[in-house]
């Protein structure tokens, strides 16, 4: 097999290892079947068996109840910064957005053309470079929904806990930190994540929905577009990513051999800590971008003193083996994204190569 380097993107990411020797061993023919996942028909036995093991599993790891139904949409997230709003913002047409960076600007985008918004925070002044408090959201009581990003794949900031909204469904867009720890689930509306950063291959994306929301869908939508025809009929109205299911199917029993959910966000803890902890140790070589209580676990943001200096960096380890470090341009320096399917043993080495950089150049 050939050499795989340590990918640091930050979507679409890094995978599982025997997620993808899996898949490769199966890929020609599924065990059984005679035939390969990209060849099935999704109407299929052997495909139904594997959409409603890769919700099951999804279920268990998340803990959702019946109150809830799963959904696999495509159009990314992207497509979910307009799904939500035709769906959920009438009668009312209005919402509120927390606004903690580029994705949720896009979100509020896409909102703007369906109702009133109110942006019930923002930190865009400081750069996005924490999350808001609680005593700063200016909600509103009869906003029809707030919608909130839970991890800003771009600036490096995460919530810890999810905003209070009181009564009113708290959406969340989670593409880049769903899976990654616990999260109760009865909080939310609706949660969505493109599959691309913590769950799988592009191309799918997860929506969870709580049932009591679908009657919000009109009949008067594109059918596409319709939350409750979806769920109607089981992600299947046309022909979903059966591929990028399955891959999520088989993520979701890697991460439950693997301990399940606390034991990633243990992990996701000390991988994450291992580079702040280099970042704080050196003396102001290297800034991060994040406040310190607003830190992602999965996007770690900083920079150098110069932008030659961070050039340099960013060559020299990739050169050494380290793939996908340079920053998004909106904060430029370097991110380090680290998802669940990241070895820790990678972490270690970026590390003690950012310690050697800094003892050349400091
Ligand atoms: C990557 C990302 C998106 C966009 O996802 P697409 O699947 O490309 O539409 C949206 N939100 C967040 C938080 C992301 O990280």
């Amino acid at each position: 097999m050939q050499n795989r380097v340590y990918n640091f993107s930050a979507g679409p990411a890094v995978l599982p290892e025997d997620v993808l020797k899996e898949a490769q061993e199966n890929l020609f023919a599924l065990p059984g079947v005679g035939m390969s996942i990209l060849e099935i028909s999704h109407r299929s036995k052997t495909f139904d068996k594997i959409i409603d093991e890769a919700k099951a599993d999804l279920r268990s790891l998340l803990d959702i109840n019946d109150d809830y139904d799963l959904l696999f949409l495509q159009g990314g997230a992207s497509l979910q910064f307009s799904m939500v709003p035709v769906n959920l913002m009438p009668p009312k047409n209005k919402a509120d957005y927390i606004l903690t960076g580029s994705w949720s600007k896009k979100a509020l985008k896409e909102a703007k053309r369906v109702g009133a918004v109110n942006v019930a925070a923002t930190t865009e002044s400081e750069n996005f470079n924490r999350i808001p408090k609680q005593e700063e959201l200016k909600l509103d009581p009869d906003a029809s929904y707030v919608h909130f990003t839970s991890n800003n794949t771009i600036f490096g900031t995460e919530w810890h806990t999810e905003p209070n909204v009181g009564n009113v469904p708290l959406v969340c867009d989670a593409s880049s930190d769903i899976l990654s720890k616990k999260i109760d689930v009865k909080k939310y509306g609706v949660i969505y994540a493109g599959a691309q950063k913590n769950m799988g291959p592009s191309g799918v994306t997860l929506v969870i929905i709580r049932k009591d929301l679908l009657e919000r869908s009109s009949d008067s939508l594109h059918t596409m577009l319709n939350y409750k025809i979806h769920a109607e009929n089981g992600s299947m109205y046309n022909t979903p990513s059966t591929f990028g299911i399955y891959i999520i199917g088989l993520v979701a029993k890697w991460l439950i051999k693997n301990g399940g959910l606390d034991a990633m966000y243990k992990t996701n803890k000390e991988k994450a800590g291992l580079l702040y902890k280099c970042i704080d140790e050196s003396n102001g070589f290297y800034k991060g971008h994040a406040l310190p209580d607003s830190r992602s676990l999965m996007n770690v943001t900083f920079r150098l003193a110069t932008e030659e200096l961070e050039k340099k960096l960013i060559s020299e380890a990739t050169a050494a083996g380290f793939d996908g470090v340079k920053g998004h341009r909106s904060v430029g320096g370097l991110r380090a994204s680290i998802y669940n399917a990241f070895p820790k043993k990678g972490v270690e080495d970026l590390v003690k190569f950012m310690k050697e950089f800094q003892s050349k150049n400091g």
